[in-house]
């Protein structure tokens, strides 16, 4: 006989779009459960450098795009949450920064300000005082102009930690959807959804609504379901990390001549107490052809030009690929805000960055509250002895010594 567990919602993937969508859910009295295939995070949301953008990163050519625009009202919900005042309560994540810096080297600085002084976003930008130039500007060998920005930068695994630790009993692993069985009724409504957790565990899956959060995981969905309308993409990156031995905890983009930063560096802790700059922006996408000795040598070189009074010769260096999941956009642009589709009782779902992880929420829940959706009868006796998916280690944990 079938096992099967009724639910109101299932979630499949947790990730911050997951995770976060449980909290909020879990606060409507609707019954939701959380299935992961992997560890908790493990996709693209244990990489993310845990910056929640205000949207200057987005209107690096002079002017407030629609995506800075979208972005712009995230820093506050993420600051009311981490307070212990917001949505879900995250005052327990440590905040690694409260603002990232905006730099420019010498030669680029007037067309900073020029920028810096047209831009109307929400998000406060402040040009700094020499005095007031986080430490390792300090020097003489630095030309350049600082500015600050509001832009708070979260311990990532620590914010998972707290996504998850009160759902312990609605989230379960189970084996990756190649082995998922989904069926569809004739007017292709999603009927029951027959999961694995090991060969000996099957259990059927009855939901009135079932939504994917799987980043790259939700265009295998989409191939089963055969639905060409909705389209996935993926933006790959070369990221790199450098683990030195100088207290310089550093925050901060370096703006280039292009739309996307030269360099994005958050700074991280390793076991050993070191510091580990991480690198993305730039030379995260133009790095994706490179192997990782090239990007390793790029990387290096890139140090030496920004930081000329600083020397990396005996820093280690790791670099690793990844590619952002989102819906498709022409010429597979990053979309300027979160996405979702529903499908029949089906709703795929990217948050296309972490920082819009709450606005995805709510946009979900408020279709969900249009459809006036009540909670039905739950039993989830069968996935009681079920697995708990471990939560992903940070990236560099893994690949620094
Ligand atoms: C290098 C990097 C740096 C970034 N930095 C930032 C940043 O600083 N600030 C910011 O706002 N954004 C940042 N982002 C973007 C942000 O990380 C992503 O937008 C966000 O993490 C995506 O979350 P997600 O939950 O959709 O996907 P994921 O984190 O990829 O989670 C999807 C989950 O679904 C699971 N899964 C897959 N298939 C299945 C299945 N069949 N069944 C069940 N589970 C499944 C996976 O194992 C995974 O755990 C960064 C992204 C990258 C790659």
């Amino acid at each position: 006989m079938n096992k099967v567990v009724q639910t109101d919602i299932v979630i499949m993937g947790g990730g911050i779009a997951g995770l976060w969508l449980l909290n909020r859910l879990r606060q409507t009295g609707l019954s939701v459960i959380l299935l992961e295939s992997g560890s908790l995070g493990g996709g693209q949301t244990h990489k993310a450098q845990g910056i929640i953008h205000g949207g200057m990163k987005y209107a690096l050519h002079g002017q407030a795009t629609a995506a800075a625009e979208a972005i712009s009202d995230m820093p506050a919900i993420w600051k009311a949450c981490l307070q212990g005042q917001g949505e879900i309560d995250l005052s327990n994540v440590p905040v690694l920064s409260n603002k990232q810096y905006l730099w420019s080297t010498g030669s680029l600085t007037s067309k900073v300000a020029g920028f810096i002084a047209g831009l109307t976003l929400k998000s406060h930008t402040e040009v700094l005082d020499k005095k007031n130039f986080p430490a390792i500007f300090q020097n003489p060998q630095f030309h350049g102009q600082v500015y600050s920005l509001e832009e708070t930068v979260i311990d990532v695994y620590a914010m998972l930690r707290e996504l998850m630790m009160p759902n312990q009993d609605i989230i379960f692993k189970i084996d990756p959807m190649e082995e998922s069985h989904i069926e569809l009724d004739e007017k292709d409504r999603l009927v029951s959804l027959k999961i694995h957790a090991a060969p000996m565990q099957t259990v059927h899956i009855q939901a009135q609504k079932y939504i994917f959060t799987a980043g790259g995981g939700n265009e295998l969905l989409l191939k089963k379901l055969q639905h060409h309308k909705l389209g996935a993409q993926r933006r790959p990156l070369h990221m790199v990390l450098v683990k030195h031995d100088y207290d310089f905890p550093l925050y901060a983009h370096c703006l280039g001549l292009g739309t996307t930063p030269r360099l994005t560096i958050t700074t991280h802790k390793a076991h050993d107490g070191k510091w580990i700059w991480y690198l993305g922006g730039q030379i995260a996408e133009e790095g994706v052809k490179l192997g990782t000795e090239e990007q390793t040598q790029v990387a290096k070189k890139e140090l030496k030009e920004l930081f000329p009074w600083l020397d990396f010769s005996k820093a280690e260096f790791a670099s690793f690929y990844v590619d952002r999941a989102e819906n498709s956009q022409p010429n597979g642009t990053r979309p300027d805000s979160c996405y979702f589709k529903e499908i029949e009782n089906m709703i795929v779902a990217w948050p296309t960055k972490l920082a819009f992880a709450p606005l995805l929420a709510t946009e979900i829940m408020q279709c969900l509250s249009h459809e006036k959706m009540k909670p039905c009868i739950a039993d989830m006796r069968e996935l009681r002895a079920w697995p708990i998916p471990a939560l992903a280690k940070p990236i560099w944990d893994k690949l620094l010594s």
